[in-house]
């Protein structure tokens, strides 16, 4: 978790050991800010099924092990591996076999929000409790679940271990900001920006060399970890564009408004330039091709299906004639993927600030931010033969 206190500067600190979704239930927390995300997965849940069909099914002596990684925390993660697991059991009852023990692992780097996402896990169906207990709560779950801190992009996992890989809207995070976008003297120094949406031909350049750096980091590790005859179902933010400096709706997500935020900011004479300028949002939504190399390098994976899919809006909104509403939205929906790194960068209450900018700016481009504000998505089933 980023520390707390005022203009705290952690800027140096690894990502990998502060990244994490605003935890806990409040206004601006992941789990209050992903309906949109939730909806973008049940419109692939056919997909998702198509890979669940491919995979071999063990002896059902042996547990089924299913992962999802950046799980985060909120009801997303919970209802996938439910989806998952109760689609796994058909399969296995289809062919008469009284269905195998499922272990789930929900992963995501360390400063996750893991306790709450731990309370909200429906109990188990079988752990003891009453009938009662067990009709009262609306549902239960039907596999043995653990937490697993690390970052995908190395190994989690034993050898051999896992049957089905599962993430979503997690794969356009970078393990790092690229160390020369952010060194003054370099020519891929993002001055001026805090996204690569924009930015010069050597800032996408690096951001681009770090994605396929990291994408092929992370099929490495999950062909050491996958049994054979096991799947993977991976979404990311995608873009259809070829340029990278074009990143679509990421690119208006954080390269409009939030970036303008940071603008106010330095007009009001609350930051430096230079303060600004050593803030960068380590995501990169890349293009179909971007991900194909690198899959097709690795060469462990058959692909069964590799696409860009249109997601439609990140914000879910009551009133789409309500200004306000969708100034909050759109604010609220940045800082609940970039507020922890923004608050380790200028401290809580300059984030505040921030982020109140952000809203007022969408608030006034409402219309505009309703409609142009699309995301795409790459999903990408791959076997593991
Ligand atoms: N899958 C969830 C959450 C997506 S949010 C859903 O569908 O709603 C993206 C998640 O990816 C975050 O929780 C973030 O912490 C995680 N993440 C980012 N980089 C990661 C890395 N290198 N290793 C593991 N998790 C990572």
């Amino acid at each position: 978790m980023a520390p707390k206190g005022d203009n705290v500067v952690v800027s140096n600190m690894k990502l990998e050991r502060m990244l994490s979704m605003k935890g806990g239930k409040g206004e601006t927390s992941y789990a209050n800010n992903s309906q949109a995300q939730a909806l973008h997965a049940k419109s692939m849940l056919h997909l998702l099924e198509e890979t669940l069909d491919g995979v071999q099914l063990n002896s059902p002596e042996v547990p089924f092990v299913v992962v999802d990684l950046g799980c985060s925390c909120g009801n997303n993660t919970i209802n996938i591996v439910d989806v998952i697991i109760k689609h796994m059991i058909k399969r296995y009852e289809a062919l008469g076999y009284e269905p195998p023990e499922f272990s789930a692992f929900f992963s995501d780097l360390p400063s996750n929000d893991f306790n709450t996402l731990f309370q909200i896990l429906p109990p188990l169906a079988n752990d003891g409790g009453s009938m009662e207990e067990c009709l009262a709560s609306d549902n239960h779950r039907s596999y043995f679940a653990a937490g697993v801190p690390g970052s995908f992009y190395r190994r989690l996992f034993p050898s051999n271990s896992i049957d089905v890989f599962y993430s979503a809207f997690s794969l356009h995070w970078l393990s790092q900001v690229p160390e020369c976008v952010v060194e003054k003297r370099s020519s891929a120094y993002n001055k001026g920006r805090v996204f690569i949406h924009g930015a010069n031909e050597s800032t996408a350049k690096a951001y681009k060399k770090q994605f396929q750096t990291d994408l092929a980091g992370f099929l490495r590790s999950r062909s050491k970890e996958m049994k054979r005859g096991g799947s993977m179902f991976l979404v990311c933010l995608g873009r259809t564009s070829l340029d990278p400096t074009d990143q679509g709706g990421a690119g208006l997500l954080f390269g409009t408004h939030f970036q303008d935020a940071w603008d106010d900011l330095i007009q009001e004479g609350l930051i430096s330039s230079e303060k600004r300028d050593n803030f960068n949002i380590p995501v990169y939504a890349p293009s179909l091709q971007d991900f194909k190399e690198v899959v097709e390098a690795d060469g462990s994976f058959a692909i069964n299906k590799l696409e860009v899919f249109k997601g439609g809006s990140p914000l879910v909104v009551n009133q789409p004639d309500d200004a306000g509403e969708i100034g909050r939205a759109l604010a609220n929906s940045c800082r609940s993927v970039a507020g922890v790194l923004v608050d380790a960068h200028i401290g809580d209450h300059l984030s505040e600030e921030l982020f109140s900018r952000v809203e007022s700016r969408a608030t006034n481009q409402a219309k505009e931010v309703l409609e142009q504000l699309q995301f795409f998505h790459i999903v990408a089933s791959l076997s593991f033969a």
